[in-house]
């Protein structure tokens, strides 16, 4: 027998009543691989202290103990359905079973908290050939720092693996559940492969459910609260094929420059808030299981406050007060037309093929400069070209589309190809209505802006951001959800509205230690070495972006990696010829 060698379950289960009593160190013995007959326990990384970050640990169940049905295993997409659906079954059971008491963190079992979207993370792993693996915190018990080996015992021998064999069971008897949930994300898949061929980028099902439980709660509204979409107005109306729902009749949103307009609290904002979210896969019962975006749309927003090392604006933002050059735009606290700016030319640098824009968090003088604002403030003295004036030529040139909230100005009548009022939470088409007006009451603001341009490239200068602390260990810590201590400085990444899970940002910052680390080599812009990087998850799998078995972290896009590095404070670019493009002076003091 080849697995005479390891050890068993049963011997670690006596290791740890021997160690009954000894001072918390000592568990660093239990470091390694334990053998039972339907699976493997392996201990990856043992605490120092009770208080500290729980050990970590993995479950390994072999395909033919977990015995998952072929079709959920054999295609990638089908396959990260499978894995979400056994990762929810076996959080369910974790988060259930009672806790072990002791000191600080004895007895925590953590498993990554899955949310609506149904994404590829590392606490569940599932391979082609259906092996499952399961990583996670437990926190080893402790009495103050003595050991409690019997219910360490317990919780490793016992109730970890028990945890992972009852998912299996449980899974195995809800067959049609799980057939539902991978039906679910295989139909959103071909649904939003199909966009770009029929000249969409969104396609909203009748029938979807939009509104959230509450800003906290990215849960349905409660069935009694919320107004399903009805049927799509005609003229938006299409029928999309899903590979298991059929047809399927909804509103698509076309290329090109699309508004949606109508009263306050109409559901402008939570219509293009699931198209933001439309570029991932939901849950089955979410509402938005068949709302889906193309893969490259792009939330923008203003974002005052925030850093800029060296981005192209010029397309928006021509001569700056102080000299400050707009193709290498430095900012220690760039304002709300620049910090949009940035924020599109950003997208646009990794392959934006949609912008999405809301009214709410856009800066004014961004998105629009009236006939009346021209005549007192001349185009020489106004550094911007307002978003109204790109809009088309984005489209038209560099065929990126834009869906936009825009409720309080009609001067966007002029570039709009589709417009879609919302009342009382329901679509119309209203394009014709605002062409009409359009002709009638013309603005008399005059077209700004020279012709589009190609942004400047820029490449990264990898000593500029320092992944170590203090003590030069490589630190990445959580803060909040919403920021991300990466070495020494925090960074603040609420402005990049399509994360879903904090383990995202977790994943987003190994990843980029990663390139550091190699792969942002002298002669690559941003894009490349960002494109390499997502190539690399793409063929070994997210977990290559972390030197050690880590189930914390989750899938992310290409766009969210790039503002994720817009946004680091000390970040340095270089031209491609590597050298340093330095800040201007004013920039620095700011
Ligand atoms: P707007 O952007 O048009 O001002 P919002 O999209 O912010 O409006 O929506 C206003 C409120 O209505 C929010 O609380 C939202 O959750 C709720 N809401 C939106 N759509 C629906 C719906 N279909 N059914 C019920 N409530 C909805
Ligand atoms: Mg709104």
């Amino acid at each position: 027998m080849p697995t005479t060698e390891k050890p068993t379950l049963e011997t670690l289960r006596g290791m740890l009543v021997a160690l009954e009593g000894q001072g918390y160190s000592r568990y660093k013995e239990i470091k390694g691989g334990y053998l039972a007959a339907d699976l493997e326990l392996l201990v990856d990384y043992v605490q120092g202290d009770p208080f500290a970050r729980p050990s970590r640990v993995r479950v390994l169940v072999p395909n033919h103990v977990a015995k998952l049905p072929e079709w959920a295993c054999d295609d990638p997409v089908r396959r990260r359905a499978a894995a979400d659906f056994v990762h929810r079954v076996t959080y369910g059971i974790l988060t259930q079973t009672p806790r072990v008491r002791g000191s600080g963190r004895s007895g925590d079992l953590d498993v990554l908290r899955p949310g609506q979207q149904v994404l590829e993370r590392t606490a569940l792993i599932l391979d082609e050939a259906g092996d499952v693996e399961l990583r996670m915190g437990v926190g080893l018990p402790a009495d103050g720092r003595r050991i409690l080996g019997a219910e360490a015992a317990g919780l490793l021998c016992e109730t970890v693996p028990d945890a992972l064999r009852r998912a299996m069971n449980e899974v195995a008897a809800s067959v049609a559940a799980l057939r539902r949930h991978v039906q679910t994300v295989a139909d959103a898949d071909a649904l939003r492969t199909q966009l770009s061929g029929r000249g969409l980028v969104a396609f909203v099902a009748d029938g979807s459910l939009l509104p959230r439980s509450s800003g906290i709660d990215d849960s349905p509204l409660r069935a009694d609260r919320a107004r399903a979409l009805r049927a799509a107005p005609d003229g938006l109306a299409v029928t999309l094929s899903a590979p298991n729902a059929g047809l399927l009749r909804g509103m698509g949103i076309p290329a090109g420059v699309t508004l949606i307009v109508g009263g306050g609290y109409h559901g402008k904002s939570t219509l293009l808030r699931a198209l933001e979210r439309g570029v991932y896969d939901h849950v089955p019962g979410d509402g938005r299981e068949r709302v889906v975006t193309v893969r490259g749309a792009v939330k923008v927003r203003s974002e005052d406050g925030r850093s800029v090392a060296g981005t192209d604006i010029s397309n928006f933002i021509g001569e700056l007060p102080g000299g400050e050059r707009p193709e290498r735009f430095h900012s220690a606290s760039a304002s709300g037309s620049t910090s949009q700016a940035a924020a599109i030319m950003e997208a646009l640098e990794v392959g934006a093929e949609c912008l999405l824009l809301d009214e709410d968090t856009s800066a004014a003088n961004f998105m629009i400069r009236d006939a009346r604002m021209q005549r007192l403030i001349a185009a020489r003295d106004e550094p911007i070209t307002a978003f109204v004036d790109r809009a088309g030529e984005l489209h038209r040139q560099q065929g990126v589309s834009t869906v936009m909230v825009v409720g309080g100005s009609g001067d966007y009548f002029d570039v709009a190809d589709t417009v879609i009022a919302m009342t009382d939470y329901q679509p119309r088409d209203v394009a014709a209505e605002a062409r009409a007006i359009a002709r009638e009451l013309p603005t008399s603001r005059t077209r700004e802006g020279r012709p589009w341009h190609a942004p400047a490239r820029r490449g990264v200068l990898p000593e500029s951001v320092d992944p170590r602390d203090g003590r030069g260990r490589i630190q990445v810590r959580l803060h909040s959800g919403r920021r991300v201590l990466l070495g020494a400085q925090e960074i603040d990444l609420s402005g990049i509205e399509q994360v879903v899970e904090p383990a995202q940002l977790r994943a987003m910052a190994w990843a980029l230690i990663r390139g550091l680390g190699g792969r942002l080599l002298p002669n690559t812009d941003v894009a490349e070495a960002l494109t390499a990087i997502m190539r690399e998850i793409e063929t070994a799998g997210l977990a290559v972006i972390h030197p050690e078995p880590v189930g914390d972290l989750a899938a992310f896009r290409i766009h969210e990696l790039a503002a994720f590095l817009g946004r680091i404070r000390t970040l340095e670019i270089r031209d491609l010829a590597g050298t340093r493009v330095a800040p201007s002076a004013r920039a620095q003091d700011d």
